[in-house]
């Protein structure tokens, strides 16, 4: 793990109070709702890099795309630096907020035009977000921002086509776009999760370099809690579009409250360890969360639920210092046992 000093938080650069996003199933006159994210309560400061973790369809990248303006939610607010996303309506304001707070997708074999040179994509870029720059000074710049993100020599780099990279060099480029803006905070949207594991480091490292070298803010996108220990310093786990858990990361590594996190602690594997399968059989698809009603989303898959847990949707309380979880059984006094010990599923 890198070596992370305890850091002082900056300024807030975003903030949500109660984000939430429905999509509707169906015709029009449908009422059926697919609950992308409920009730959603984050902030992101200057300097910091917090991971959201959890299974595919939890609404981890669905809250991304709320920030990126992706989406219209249906309920709640994003504020940057204290201005409501809302009421950023001109050209000019949403292209500003853009290149404050750009995205880099997951796919890098899908997120670059196959018929275009690397520096199409990172010149076309800087024209929109720094028009005083002159052409030859958006060259210079493109080669600077390839040199950044590990890719030299820059000028080759800058001539090739994309079929010419690999999966790692090709989200490297993601990133130097994502920089050609003068970002603040990137939304790094499962990054390295299509990239061949020995590659990962590498693009995990580039996260932690900018951080440190360029004080850029992330938003890092991952269901691999290994990799969010890695890099990040705030956790949000999310099951089925709210969040379970969130704190320091190395708190919630610690002492994980919510029995969810302590499951996907459970799954990561050891390569030491002998081979076995899971005690508990938790192994299940995530429910696709359409018109949930009360109780907790979690309780079909969970050894502790009690009879609260399937009328009363717990919510988020403070259990250790800046470290919460929703859940009725978890307190500040109770270790819940691990759910590897032996519990049974119900
Ligand atoms: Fe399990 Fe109940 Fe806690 Fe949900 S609230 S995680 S069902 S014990």
């Amino acid at each position: 793990m890198l070596e992370m000093p305890a850091r002082p938080r900056g300024v807030e650069l975003i903030r949500t109070e109660g984000l939430t996003k429905h999509f509707r199933l169906g015709g029009f006159l449908s009422r059926r709702y697919l609950h992308g994210v409920d009730d959603i309560n984050l902030s992101i400061h200057e300097d910091e890099i917090v991971a959201l973790v959890g299974e595919s369809g939890s609404g981890k990248s669905t809250i991304a795309r709320l920030i990126a303006r992706v989406y219209t939610p249906t309920a709640g607010e994003i504020f940057h630096r204290g201005r409501t996303l809302s009421s950023i309506r001109s050209h000019r304001d949403v292209l500003e907020y853009r290149g404050d707070v750009p995205m880099v997708f997951q796919d890098p074999y899908g997120s670059l035009s196959p018929v275009y040179r690397v520096s199409h994509g990172i010149t076309r870029a800087l024209k929109l977000h720094r028009p005083d720059l002159s052409r030859q000074g958006r060259e210079d710049e493109a080669a600077r921002l390839l040199e950044a993100v590990g890719l030299t020599p820059a000028l080759d780099f800058l001539g090739k086509f994309p079929y010419q990279l690999s999966g790692g060099q090709r989200q490297r480029i993601g990133f130097a776009q994502a920089l050609a803006c003068r970002p603040e905070l990137i939304l790094a949207d499962e990054p390295v999760s299509m990239l061949d594991v020995s590659v990962r480091i590498g693009v995990l490292n580039l996260m932690a370099t900018l951080r440190r070298r360029e004080r850029i803010s992330f938003l890092y996108i991952t269901h691999d809690i290994a990799s969010a220990r890695y890099v990040a310093d705030r956790l949000l786990v999310m099951y089925a579009g709210q969040v379970a858990e969130s704190g320091p990361v190395e708190d919630v590594l610690a002492h994980p409250k919510h029995p969810y996190t302590q499951l996907l602690l459970s799954a990561v594997p050891d390569p030491r360890a002998p081979i076995s399968l899971p005690a508990t059989g938790e192994v299940q698809e995530p429910p696709r969360v359409i018109d949930p009603g009360e109780g907790c989303r979690f309780r079909s898959r969970c050894p502790y639920a009690i009879e609260e847990c399937g009328r009363v949707t717990p919510k988020l309380r403070l259990l250790r210092p800046a470290h919460e979880a929703a859940c009725h059984v978890a307190t500040s006094d109770l270790e819940v046992p691990r759910v590897d010990e032996g519990a049974t599923v119900r």
